[in-house]
């Protein structure tokens, strides 16, 4: 529908400067504005006569001004007291420093007053009201008003009548996406009367309606989004079909100073059944700290070598990056395998050969931080990417690195455990392994939460502990205190 798109600055009373202040709110358009909904609402309830009004309480009442209205200063204060009644009483209505009010209203006219009923030096008052005009149509029903997330400058009022006429705009011709048989299905109102309903509820039930009908579709429209997701990625492109000496892997892995656990071998065997499927590897490895995913990459970095490939290790840290080349260097000492490492800290000229033999081909396994996504690294043919503390990197970083070569498998490594959903959203769709057990004689490791308030008793627990001759590491979330995190600073826990 074309008014969807329309802004919402011709609407009238939308000046260039409520554009403005509009727009910090996101709402450019009739379809922003339209879908601006409230964070809450203020039920007006039923016009009361005066003589059963209660102190307190949020009232409307519809009654005529009387005579003139007083003004009384009391220090910086300007008080307009104004007596207004009904049939069954009076009450006086009291507005602090808003003269004008005098000259907006008229002796004998019906009006419709609503605000707080105090009651003070034996008067009934309203406090601060709001006054319209009387109109049967508007006021006599009780009404359910919304009550939006604001910016300074603009209010309630201003954002109501706004979406009011928005609405009016699009007058029920919006198009409903949700199939009607959906909709029957579940017993959902339609969009037109959800979108009125959810800011101008008719009643406490068509608010219900209209809300669980606007929950529905953006559940709805969420999992679609994933199917769609999971759909591509499942049609995914062509990959790299490894072919290798399977007798070179098993002697190697044979020849390691450790048997692997049962847990190792199997995702071990769920990896390489991957890379040699045809298909894309995706594969996230899961395991605990020390339950040995550093060789698990290995192998699969030999398999990707042994079958033509170039393979690549990026991991968050410099320190990482140096410990993997040492381990993987003396892991694959018996071979004539080139491995590298290339940091942020390395001087120009070492970097600049490397990249050199890395483009050439020469170099087989690549260990690096994101001075590995860097537009002038290259590769001759890279075949597989393996990442370590996965949850470190982000969504684009990995694609970047993917972008150079031609659908390498991908094998990412982490501690962290994903949820199934967030998998699917963050790598399309995603194969898990997990290493759910530790290599013998290591005491497995205890992880506790524990509330600020027992703080002592875990310094107590760390002080035994150093004692006793250990060592311990506190981690803080900031080094030095900051105005804008109430967080612990480094500096000031030291
Ligand atoms: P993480 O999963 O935390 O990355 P690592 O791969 O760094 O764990 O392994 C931790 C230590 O355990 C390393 O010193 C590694 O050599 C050793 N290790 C790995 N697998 C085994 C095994 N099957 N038996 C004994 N030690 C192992
Ligand atoms: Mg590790």
């Amino acid at each position: 529908m074309e008014a969807l798109k329309e802004s919402v600055q011709y609407i009238k009373g939308i000046g260039p400067k409520r554009y403005a202040l509009l727009n910090r709110l996101g709402i450019y358009t009739i379809e922003d504005a339209i879908s601006y909904y409230p964070r809450d609402y203020e039920v007006w309830g039923a016009v009361e006569p005066i003589e059963a009004l209660e102190k307190g309480k949020e009232s409307s009442i519809v009654a005529r001004f009387k005579g003139r209205a007083h003004g009384i200063r009391s220090g910086r204060l300007n008080i307009l007291k104004w007596t207004a009644y009904d049939k069954t009483g009076e009450v006086q209505c009291i507005w602090y420093n808003q003269p004008y009010r005098m000259n907006q209203y008229k002796e004998g006219k019906e009006y419709f007053i609503r605000g707080k009923v105090e009651i003070r030096y034996g008067e009934i008052q309203i406090i601060m009201p709001e006054v319209e005009e009387y109109r049967p149509k508007k006021h006599d029903n009780p009404k359910i008003l919304p009550i939006y997330p604001l910016t300074k400058g603009l209010t309630q009022k201003i954002m109501q009548q706004l979406i009011y006429k928005a609405l009016k705009r699009i007058d029920t011709n919006l198009y409903d996406f949700l199939p009607s048989s959906i909709r029957r299905d579940y017993g959902l109102a339609e969009k037109n009367f959800a979108l009125y309903n959810i800011h101008f509820p008719k009643n406490r039930h068509s608010f219900k309606e209209a809300r669980r009908r606007l929950i529905f579709e953006e559940l709805f429209f969420v999992n679609m989004g994933l199917r769609l997701i999971k759909k591509e990625s499942q049609e995914q492109v062509e990959g790299i079909m490894f072919d290798w000496d399977q007798g070179i892997i098993e002697s190697f892995i044979a020849d390691l100073p450790f048997e692997l656990t049962r847990a190792q071998a199997r995702v071990v065997d769920e990896i390489l059944l991957d890379i040699r499927s045809g298909k894309v590897a995706n594969r996230l490895i899961q395991g605990d700290v020390g339950s040995g995913k550093t060789i698990l990459a290995a192998i699969a970095l030999y398999a990707s070598v042994l079958s033509g490939y170039q393979g690549a290790f990026m991991v968050p840290t410099e320190i990482l990056a140096n410990q993997h080349f040492q381990s993987l260097t003396r892991l694959f000492s018996n071979t004539t395998l080139k491995i590298e490492c290339i940091t942020g800290g390395m001087g120009k000229r070492q970097k600049s050969s490397l990249r050199q033999s890395l483009k050439n081909g020469e170099i087989d396994i690549i260990i690096g931080t994101h001075s590995l996504l860097q537009d002038d690294i290259t590769f001759d043919r890279l075949g597989i990417v393996v990442t370590d503390e996965q949850h470190r990197f982000g969504v684009r970083q990995r694609a970047v690195i993917l972008s150079k070569g031609q659908n390498p498998h991908i094998l990412v490594m982490s501690a962290t455990p994903i949820p199934r959903t967030l998998s699917l959203i963050l790598y399309g769709d995603l194969d898990i392994s997990i290493i759910d057990e530790l290599p013998p004689g290591r005491r497995p490791i205890e992880t506790y939460h524990v509330p600020p308030a027992l703080s002592e008793r875990v310094y107590k627990f760390v002080k035994r502990q150093v004692l006793e001759g250990r060592q311990a590491y506190i981690v803080c979330p900031l080094i030095e205190e900051s105005d804008i995190m109430d967080l612990t600073a480094a500096t000031r826990l030291y």
